[in-house]
């Protein structure tokens, strides 16, 4: 059983009170759990805060460096090291290489490292696999204008995708394949001529989801100003099976329900 909170869905900046790219993930097979918070754009923290606390998580997922995924990791970080008294245990932070050097270059300020200071540093490869509970966790890299991993958690024979930031790829129907629930991102409303393809569109991620045997498609990362009943339509004519659009603090479970 996978639970996955929107904790923001807007892509590239965030459109009026609204937030980036993050998600809280919960698993539970009856006995054990596990919470990751996977990305960490402008917003999500706040929102994650309704649902779980810092100090409670198994770890925190970054897809990629891009700031819509990443800036509330830095405020995290301090909310670890400033917030409580005693300091909690380092959180595990998985991200793509470089991750660490990054965020230290972004919130260096004195002779303490901070990203020691809150995280443990785990550098992520494509097909490698890590287990928090009951919730394991599989990186997929995609094709985006940078590293970036998306991830199939899968816990109790239940399964959800998350594309993270993709072009149309092999790897993407890896990701999605017999998934519950495919969270796929669609960026671009429609197919931009002369660019590289580093993001998906409504009716491209119907199709991936179609190929992939995605039960479930829910589409993520549309930027301010999308129309989001055209980008329903176009995902839904080509997927053929049921269709949301991200909405902060909607929750969409997998494989039964658990307690919160
Ligand atoms: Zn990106």
């Amino acid at each position: 059983m996978i639970r996955l909170t929107v904790l923001g869905a807007c892509g590239t900046y965030p459109s009026a009170g609204r937030a980036c790219s993050g998600y809280l993930l919960e698993a539970d097979d009856g006995g054990q759990t596990a919470r990751v918070w996977v990305d960490t754009g402008s917003g999500t923290l706040a929102n994650l805060l309704r649902f779980a606390e810092l100090p409670g998580l198994d770890a925190i997922w970054v897809s990629h460096l891009h700031v819509d995924h990443l800036s509330d990791l830095p405020v995290a970080n301090y909310a670890l090291r400033y917030g409580f008294d005693p300091q909690p245990a380092r959180v595990p932070v998985l991200g793509p290489s470089g991750w660490a050097e990054h965020v230290r270059d972004f919130m260096a300020t004195g002779d303490v490292d901070p990203v020691e200071a809150a995280f443990e540093i785990h550098e992520l490869h494509d097909g490698e696999r890590i287990q928090f509970g009951p919730l394991r966790l599989e990186a997929i890299a995609t094709v985006h204008s940078i590293e970036t991993y998306a991830v199939r958690a899968t816990a109790a024979g239940a399964t959800v995708a998350y594309s993270a930031d993709s072009g149309p790829c092999d790897s993407l129907g890896r990701l999605a394949e017999d998934a519950d629930l495919f969270v796929c991102e669609a960026a671009w409303a429609t197919w931009p001529a002369d660019t590289e393809p580093i993001h998906m569109t409504p009716s491209l991620a119907g199709q991936w989801a179609a190929e992939a045997r995605a039960r479930r498609l829910l589409l993520t990362h549309l930027r301010p100003g999308a129309d989001p009943d055209a980008a329903l339509h176009r995902a839904s004519d080509t997927f053929g099976g049921p269709v949301d659009i991200a909405v902060e603090l909607a929750v969409h479970e997998v494989g039964g329900r658990i307690g919160r």
